[in-house]
């Protein structure tokens, strides 16, 4: 089967996209292009057996669809989170491949179509890390006692265990709703979900390494690895602020808008 590969982010950095296309499609004809550019930070680029890019064909920026072929060079990004998603550095070296954006059609816009899925996906991974990091929690401090009893009948810890759970009960509900109409996603909830996301898989990760104690703090170990893949979803698929300040301008608008 097919693995795909969304090639946005370039060196010039993932939060300004349109600002930053240095990579350039040049028309052979037949609808074919040739491709030459770098793109950063790819998930499954290791993997992929095609990589959908964004370049400028001209002054326009449009997606296209690359089969892998010797004329794409992917090289592994040693990162310290999500290191089982193939994060690579992809670079097009004349390769050719074929126009998925029409002419006139925004291909920064249709990618952005892709990242509100990956928002929700991102989001989802946090539902993922609070679960097992609540499990990781209740079993360390329930086979734990400190001065006469166990860990887990201290309040402290039982009040992290019921702000992981509520946070997440809530996420999901957004996440939820966020695909509530059909198959479109809701931009403004999907940015909700992964910025709330992203702030519950930290505290998730955190209470686990924290109650772990000293263990937590294991190279390798389970805690400190959902911690470093924590903070993936507060930078992946668009920064925390990028995302505020996209909640607050349309939170604004509805306001002040709805007053004429
Ligand atoms: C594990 C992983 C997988 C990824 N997978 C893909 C992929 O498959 N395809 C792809 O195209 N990209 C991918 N990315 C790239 C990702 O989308 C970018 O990392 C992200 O958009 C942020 O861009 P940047 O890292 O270049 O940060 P920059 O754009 O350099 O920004 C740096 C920092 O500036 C701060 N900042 C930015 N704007 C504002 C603002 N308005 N106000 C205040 N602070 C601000 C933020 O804290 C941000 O982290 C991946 C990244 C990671 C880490």
């Amino acid at each position: 089967g097919r693995v795909y590969a969304l090639g946005i982010t370039e060196a010039g950095g993932g939060t300004d996209v349109r600002a930053n296309i240095a990579t350039r499609a040049e028309e052979l004809g037949g609808g074919s292009y040739r491709l030459e550019g770098m793109k950063y930070f790819t998930s499954n680029a290791l993997y992929a057996s095609h990589f959908v890019v964004l370049a400028l064909a001209g002054e326009e920026p449009a997606l296209f669809l690359c089969e892998k072929q010797p004329r794409i060079r992917v090289e592994p990004l040693d990162l310290s989170g999500f290191r089982g998603s193939g994060v690579g550095k992809v670079v097009f070296d004349g390769a050719v491949c074929e126009r998925l954006t029409e002419p006139g059609v925004d291909g920064v816009r249709a990618a952005l179509g892709y990242i509100n899925v990956g928002r929700l996906g991102y989001a989802s991974l946090a539902l993922g890390i609070a679960d097992r990091a609540i499990e990781v929690i209740v079993e360390a401090a329930s086979s734990k006692r400190v001065f006469g009893k166990r860990l887990l009948d201290y309040q402290g810890v039982q009040w992290r265990i019921a702000s992981i759970a509520a946070r997440r009960a809530a996420l999901e509900s957004l996440v939820v709703s966020a695909l509530a109409g059909g198959g479109r996603v809701d931009p403004e909830k999907a940015a909700m979900a992964k910025v709330l996301g992203g702030e519950l898989a930290l505290e998730a990760a955190w209470s686990a390494v924290q109650i772990l104690g000293g263990r937590g703090l294991a190279m390798w170990g389970e805690a400190e690895r959902m911690y470093r893949d924590a903070k993936v979803i507060d930078i992946g698929e668009g920064a925390k602020e990028v995302l505020m300040d996209y909640i607050a301008g349309r939170t604004v608008k509805k306001v002040l808008g709805s007053r004429g």
